[in-house]
Formats: structure tokens, C-alpha cells, sequence
């Protein structure tokens, strides 16, 4: 698709997102203001988020390493300032490059990436690491996620204790433990699962006064987030459209 096309497009959606986010503001009794917008940029090349910063987004979201290295380098290559927001599944080997590139990970889900993290920025970057928490809202960490231990039965393994991750980042030098992310599970009402999240998010805060942020909701359920406190939504399909099933 030609740039100028692409750029139409994507300012056609970008204004929608923002419209949405807003509305889901005025319901919620909140400041339109007070939701920031991380655009999910994944499968989809560079050239868009240069097109997408052109319009006014700051913050993008990636979730596999290879493809967040390669798409942040040609982006900064194009002399783009964007944050880069590292949203999926982390192995620690994977610790010491994402480091490098991501202002936020919001995925950080046990106490051993939690400390891999630490070890790599102490190495790598020169900046303390912006940190999330990503909770597992059933419990299920199988997806990723910790498991919030005044939330229902303990995680089986300890590693997985949002307690235990939360202070592990907070004794972190080169971590700063901002808040949580969560993904509402599969087959649960997202108003059900995010106001769980939201109960959780303040219990974290009770400990942790400056852990403010909240990211959760994505394309299908952004406006249930907001109703329930997200500070931060990460919007893929309804801004760039449907990514390949295959993939
Ligand atoms: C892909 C992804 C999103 C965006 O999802 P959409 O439904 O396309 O908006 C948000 N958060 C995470 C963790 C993701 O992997």
C-alpha cells in the first residue's frame, strides 16, 4: 500500500481509538486524559510506526525479541523517537537484548526474570528499566503472569507469588517497579476479570505507593478496562487490523 494510503488508514483509526478511549472515559467518570494509548505493533513492519508516531503515538508495543530488536533499530535508524513497551512472554535469555531497546516491560511474571532483568540493565543500559507486573487474573499462569496470593488459592510455584515479584523488582537498582498488566482470561467477562485486577492493583499499591499504573485492555474489551482504572491501553487489531492468524 503507498505510504500516503497506509498514513489515511491509520489516521482513520488512530482517531477512533482515541474517540473510544475517551467515551469509555466520560461513562467511567474520568479525565479523557488519563488513559495513554500503547499501540501493539507486532507482525506489522517499521514503515508504521513511523507513520503512527508521524500521527501522534509515543508508545508502542511489541511481544516477540527478535522482531521488537529489528523493528526499534530501523525505527531509531528513521530518527523516530517512540517508548518501546515489551508485552509477551520473556524468556531470561532473551533478558540482555531486550534491555537494550525496551523503555517498559510489562511482562515481567516471576522473581527469576525479575532478576535476569536486573543483572542485564546493570550491564546494558544506562537508565533504570521501567517494570510491570503481569498478573494472571485466573490464576492460570500457563499464559504468563503472577498470581496474586490474596486473590484465591497461592501459585503452586512460588517463583510465580506477585508478592515475592514485586519486591524482588523494588530491591531491584536498575529496576522501577511502575504497576501491573494483565490480559482478561479466556472465557471471562472482562468487566469481571478487571475489576478482580483492579482489587489487585490496589493491594499492590497498599506496599508499593508509586507502582500507579495500570495496563490492561486491548482491541475487544478496552472500554470495560477503563471503567476499572487502566492508566494504559494496548490497542493491535482496531489501529493497524487484523494480524495473520498463522503467525
Ligand atoms: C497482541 C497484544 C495486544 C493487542 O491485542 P489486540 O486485540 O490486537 O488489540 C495487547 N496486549 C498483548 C499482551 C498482546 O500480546
Amino acid at each position: 500500500m503507498p505510504d500516503q494510503a497506509r498514513r489515511d488508514q491509520l489516521a482513520a483509526s488512530l482517531a477512533e481509538v482515541h474517540q473510544r478511549i475517551a467515551r469509555a472515559c466520560t461513562a467511567a467518570g474520568r479525565d479523557p486524559g488519563s488513559v495513554a494509548l500503547v499501540a501493539v505493533t507486532k507482525t506489522y513492519p517499521a514503515e508504521d510506526v513511523v507513520l503512527l508516531a508521524g500521527l501522534g503515538v509515543t508508545d508502542v508495543g511489541e511481544n516477540k525479541d527478535q522482531e521488537a530488536a529489528a523493528k526499534a533499530a530501523a525505527v531509531a535508524g528513521a530518527g523516530v523517537p517512540v517508548r518501546w513497551h515489551f508485552v509477551g512472554q520473556l524468556q531470561r535469555n532473551k533478558a540482555r537484548s531486550v534491555v537494550r531497546y525496551a523503555d517498559v516491560v510489562e511482562s515481567v511474571d516471576s522473581v527469576r526474570l525479575a532478576s535476569a532483568l536486573d543483572a542485564a540493565a546493570g550491564r546494558h543500559r544506562d537508565t533504570p528499566l521501567d517494570v510491570l507486573i503481569q498478573v494472571s487474573i485466573d490464576g492460570d499462569p500457563a499464559r504468563g503472569g503472577a498470581v496474586d496470593p490474596a486473590a484465591g488459592p497461592p501459585p503452586s510455584d512460588p517463583e510465580h507469588d506477585l508478592r515475592r515479584v514485586a519486591e524482588t523488582v523494588a530491591a531491584a537498582g536498575t529496576l522501577r517497579l511502575r504497576g501491573l498488566m494483565a490480559v482478561a482470561p479466556r472465557g471471562w467477562e472482562p468487566a469481571r476479570a478487571f475489576e478482580a485486577l483492579a482489587a489487585t492493583a490496589a493491594r499492590l499499591r497498599a506496599g508499593h505507593p508509586d507502582a500507579t499504573v495500570l495496563s490492561a485492555g486491548m482491541s475487544g474489551d478496552l472500554e470495560e478496562a477503563v471503567r476499572y482504572g487502566a492508566t494504559h491501553v494496548r490497542i493491535g487489531t482496531s489501529l493497524l487490523g487484523m494480524r495473520n492468524p498463522l503467525r
